[in-house]
């Protein structure tokens, strides 16, 4: 078993998503290409990609250090705190339909 390079990250938690869209994006009509899932609260935000990046804009708000891919078929891990991608072997996934 690795242990990843992040303290932050807790595999046991089951933080369920708060949506299956970017929550930011569909209340202001914006469009997004890939979502994040926090795995502190369950906020569901689009990728650096996106116009709006409302992943990264809810970490800075927040201070929720780590995201999971909400993309079918993606389970890493990233934390902005320790600016490292991970995976966490054991820990739920979870992905937009
Ligand atoms: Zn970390
Ligand atoms: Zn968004
Ligand atoms: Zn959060």
């Amino acid at each position: 078993m690795t242990t990843p390079a992040c303290g932050h990250a807790d595999p046991a938690a089951a933080v369920t998503p708060g949506a299956d869209g970017c929550q930011d994006s569909l209340a202001t009509g914006g469009r997004w290409e890939h979502l994040r899932r926090c795995a502190t609260c369950g906020h569901v935000g689009c990728s650096d990609r996106s116009p709006n990046r409302h992943a990264t804009a809810h970490f800075a708000r927040t201070g929720h250090p780590v995201i999971q891919s909400f993309e079918p078929g993606e389970d890493w891990w990233w934390c902005y705190v320790d600016e490292v991608a991970f995976e966490l072997p054991g820990a739920p996934s979870y992905a937009h339909s």
